[in-house]
C-alpha cells in the first residue's frame, strides 16, 4: 500500500513537473537562438570610437578640429562630440600668438559666409542607440577626409579640389547615453538615456501620436526640445546654418527628404533638386535598391517632431535628408542588432564603402545643386528662429571657429577684450604719430625764429 502510494505520488510529481518543464523549454526556444550579440570584432565600443576620432583629429590639426558640448537638465546630462573638417584651417594655426591675423581670418570667414562661398554640410550619426553601423560610417568618412583611408576610384588631388570650399560638420554619435544602454545589453533601445526618442523631440508637429504609437519606440518627451541632446543639436544647426543636412539611420535602405509628418514632399524647385540628388545617389551608390521620397510617404507611418522636418521648415536648410543605410528584414522582431546592423565582415565592409562614397558624391555635387545666393536670401529674411537662438548660435559658431573649449560668454568677453586692446593700440599709435608731428613742427618753428 505504502509502495503503491509512493509510486502514485512519484507519478504525480512527474506529471506536475511536466508542464513547467515544457514551458521553460518553449521560452528558451523563443528567445535564445534568435538574438544576435554585438559583433565586437567589427564594431568599436562607444568610448573607443570617440577616442579613435579624437586621436584622428589630433593627427590632422590642419584639417580637423573637435569639440565636446555638454548640456543637462533635471539631473540628466549628455554630451555631444562634433568634428569639423575645413581645409582653410591651415591659415589659423598659432592663432593664440597672432590675434590680429585671427581677426583678419575671422573677418574673411564672415565675408565668405555672407557671400556664401563656403558650402556647409552637417551630418549626424547614431541618433538611435541600436544603429551602431551609422557611427562606424562617421569614423570611416572622417578617416577618408584625413586621407588616412581612401575611397576606391578616387584620387587625392580631385578630393582636395572638391573639398576646397566645403566645410563638413560631423556628429559621430548623437545619442551616447542610449548607445551605452545598447552596449549594456538592451539591444533594441533606440531612445536616449531617459527613454525619449531624439527623432521625435523637435518642434515641427511635435507630440502628435499615430494610432500605432508605441512609447517604447517613439516617446517624444514632455515638450519640444526637452532633451539636452536635441537642445545641443538645435544650437549647432542654427550656428552652422548648413546647406545640406543628413540624419543617418539604419533599419532599411532609403533616401528620404521632407516631410516626415506628411505623406508628401514639399513643392517647388528646391524639392525637385533634392529628389534629383537622391536619384543620383540611388543609381550610383545604392544600386537602385533605396526607397526615395518623403519619409512620411514612404515608410508607411508618419513621424512627428523629427530633426529633418525642423531643418527644412525652421532652419531652412535647402537640402535636408534622412538616410537609412542598412536593414535586414529577415531578422526576427527582437533580434535588433541583426535587424539594424550588418553582422558579417563582407556586408559591413560593403555598407561602409558604398555609403562613404555616397557622402563624397554629396560633397562634390552639393555645391553645384544649390543656388547659394537664394540660400543667403532665405537665411537672412525668412528664418523663423528667434533672435535669442541666433545670438546663442552665433557665439557657438565663433567658439567652433576658435576650436577651443570655452564657455560661450567667455568667448564673447574674449572678443570684446581683443577689440578693446586693438582700439587702445591704434589710439596709442595715433597719439604717438600726432605727438611726433607736433614736436617736429615745434622744432621747425623754433629754428625758424631769427635771432
Ligand atoms: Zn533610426
Amino acid at each position: 500500500m505504502g509502495g503503491s502510494f509512493l509510486l502514485f505520488s512519484y507519478l504525480l510529481s512527474v506529471f506536475a513537473s511536466l508542464p513547467s518543464f515544457t514551458v521553460v523549454k518553449a521560452d528558451s526556444d523563443l528567445t535564445r537562438p534568435s538574438l544576435t550579440p554585438i559583433n565586437r570584432d567589427l564594431y568599436h565600443s562607444s568610448d573607443d570610437l570617440i577616442e579613435q576620432i579624437k586621436s584622428l583629429v589630433h593627427r590632422h590639426p590642419e584639417k580637423l578640429t573637435v569639440e565636446t558640448i555638454k548640456a543637462g537638465n533635471k539631473g540628466y546630462t549628455s554630451e555631444i562630440t562634433v568634428v569639423t573638417y575645413c581645409q582653410s584651417r591651415k591659415e589659423t594655426d598659432d592663432k593664440s600668438k597672432f590675434r590680429i591675423l585671427l581677426l583678419i581670418y575671422d573677418l574673411r570667414l564672415v565675408i565668405a559666409g555672407v557671400l556664401d562661398r563656403l558650402f556647409i554640410v552637417f551630418q549626424s550619426f547614431g541618433q538611435h542607440g541600436r544603429e551602431l553601423i551609422t557611427s562606424e560610417l562617421a569614423l570611416r568618412i572622417l578617416s577618408i577626409l584625413s586621407e588616412e583611408q581612401f575611397l576606391p576610384k578616387m584620387d587625392r588631388a580631385s578630393l582636395n579640389g572638391t573639398l576646397e570650399n566645403v566645410v563638413i560638420k560631423v556628429v559621430p554619435m548623437e545619442n551616447l547615453n542610449g548607445r551605452k544602454l545598447v552596449e549594456a545589453g538592451n539591444l533594441c533601445e533606440r531612445r536616449n538615456g531617459r527613454g525619449v526618442d531624439l527623432n521625435r523631440n523637435w518642434s515641427v508637429d511635435w507630440g502628435k501620436k499615430e494610432k500605432d504609437y508605441d512609447p517604447y519606440e517613439e516617446n517624444p518627451g514632455i515638450a519640444p526640445f526637452s532633451e539636452p541632446e536635441t537642445q545641443i543639436m538645435r544650437k549647432l544647426a542654427i550656428s552652422f546654418d548648413p546647406h545640406i543636412w543628413v540624419n543617418v539611420h539604419s533599419g532599411m535602405e532609403a533616401l528620404f527628404m521632407p516631410y516626415d509628418h506628411k505623406n508628401r514632399t514639399p513643392d517647388g524647385l528646391p524639392s525637385q533638386r533634392m529628389r534629383l540628388l537622391l536619384e543620383e545617389l540611388n543609381n550610383v551608390h545604392c544600386h537602385k535598391r533605396c526607397m526615395i521620397g518623403s519619409g512620411g510617404g514612404s515608410v508607411g507611418y508618419l513621424a512627428h517632431g523629427t530633426a529633418t522636418d525642423y531643418m527644412h521648415d525652421v532652419v531652412r536648410v535647402p537640402m535636408s535628408f534622412t538616410f537609412e543605410i542598412y536593414g535586414d528584414n529577415t531578422a526576427t522582431l527582437k533580434d535588433c542588432f541583426k535587424m539594424f546592423n550588418p553582422v558579417d565582415h563582407t556586408t559591413f565592409k560593403r555598407v561602409l564603402n558604398d555609403w562613404s562614397a555616397a557622402f563624397f558624391t554629396i560633397f562634390k555635387l552639393g555645391p553645384h545643386q544649390i543656388d547659394v545666393h537664394s540660400k543667403a536670401a532665405v537665411s537672412s529674411m525668412d528664418k523663423w528662429v528667434s533672435i535669442d537662438e541666433y545670438f546663442d548660435g552665433y557665439l557657438m559658431g565663433r567658439r567652433n571657429r576658435y576650436g577651443k573649449k570655452m564657455e560661450v560668454l567667455e568667448v564673447g568677453m574674449q572678443e570684446i577684450r581683443t577689440y578693446f586692446r586693438l582700439f587702445l593700440l591704434s589710439s596709442v599709435l595715433l597719439l604717438f604719430m600726432f605727438c611726433s608731428r607736433i614736436s617736429k613742427t615745434g622744432r621747425q618753428i623754433v629754428s625758424a625764429i631769427p635771432i
